[in-house]
């Protein structure tokens, strides 16, 4: 029998991961800043209270669903007036599952547990889809005694949970994976645009890729064009899937690991200049393979 549940951050991923929670049985109190998202979030079956020191009392888990590090960390300390540490009883798991730079979760984890408290980072993958649907991928990065206490709770709301290593691994692991399928869909939609090109069809090259050496789940999965993978969103005019603007803010975070760690990356920081401008030029609300849009208008006729 685990005990309450403080769910914080009903937005669009938080809500349906709580409404899985709940249907498992498990005791959860929601809160969000914003009331609109309250009163989707009661609509649906979630029980809401009216502030975070409210829904961190007497919780035995807080579970943070948030847009960033920032909002987080404020969270966590409190502004103007008690935050989420001092309010949760001692010795509470502090389980956050938003996509947050990897020292800032690493600053989150020893906050927690110099108020007395553990810590997991467990950012997603899978999307609204997986949320929805229970079958979200957790990367987790906790210490080896704190597993059991999240695993049912990670069980229920994804399909895969992986263990990658201490505090903040989790996320380390989230911001390589994001990097990668960044630059490997700007190679899939250059290759496809070339091919066009060159006079290929779009099903010609699609049937040679996918099964020779440039296969990636940019093109076998998330085909920048319509046709070769009927559930692409490049066949319902690139309506996300994985929205420009989460890609952008995904690469802004791998800029900064880049940075931090000093590794000598090129396509890394040039993949997150591409996606900035890809989001700030209308394609934020776009599927992020809709970047091959922008590599034909600037391509010659
Ligand atoms: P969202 O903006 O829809 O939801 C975030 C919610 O947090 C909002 O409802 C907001 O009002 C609330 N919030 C902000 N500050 C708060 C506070 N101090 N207390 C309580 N609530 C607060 O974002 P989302 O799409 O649900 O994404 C959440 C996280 O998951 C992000 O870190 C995102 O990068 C990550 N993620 C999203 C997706 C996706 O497809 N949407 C996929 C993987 C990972």
């Amino acid at each position: 029998d685990s005990g309450r549940i403080a769910f914080l951050g009903l937005g669009h991923m938080g809500e349906p991961m709580a409404v899985n929670l709940i249907k498992a049985g498990f005791d959860v109190v929601g809160f969000d800043v914003v009331p609109a998202a309250v009163e989707a979030a009661r609509g649906a079956g979630v029980p809401c209270v009216d502030t975070a020191v409210e829904a961190a009392t007497g919780a035995e888990i807080v579970l943070t669903m948030f847009p960033s590090g920032e909002i987080l960390l404020d969270a966590y300390r409190g502004v103007d007036g008690p935050g989420l540490l001092e309010s949760a009883p001692a010795n509470t798991m502090f389980l956050d599952c938003s996509t947050i730079d990897v020292a800032q979760a690493r600053e989150a984890a020893e906050l927690a547990l110099a108020a007395g408290h553990r810590s997991a980072d467990a950012p997603v993958s899978g999307g609204v889809v997986g949320a929805e649907a229970g079958t979200l991928t957790f990367m987790i990065g906790a210490e080896d005694a704190d597993l059991e206490h999240i695993m049912p709770l990670l069980e229920v709301m994804g399909r895969k949970l992986v263990h990658c290593g201490g505090h903040g691994a989790g996320q380390a692991a989230k911001v390589c994976n994001n990097m990668l399928l960044g630059i490997s869909m700007i190679g899939a939609a250059e290759a496809f645009v070339l091919g066009e090109k060159l006079g290929l069809s779009h099903q010609a090259l699609f049937d040679v890729i996918s099964t020779a050496s440039g296969q990636c789940w940019s093109v076998t999965t998330n085909c920048p064009v319509p046709g070769p993978v009927p559930t692409s969103p490049a066949n319902r005019d690139y309506t996300p899937g994985f929205a420009g603007a989460l890609m952008a803010k995904d690469l802004g975070l791998a800029l900064n690991a880049l940075e931090h760690t000093g590794v000598a990356a090129q396509l890394g920081p040039l993949a997150a200049q591409i996606y900035r401008k890809f989001a700030d030029e209308g394609g934020a609300g776009r599927d992020f393979s809709g970047i091959i849009t922008d590599i034909r208008g600037r391509s010659q006729d």
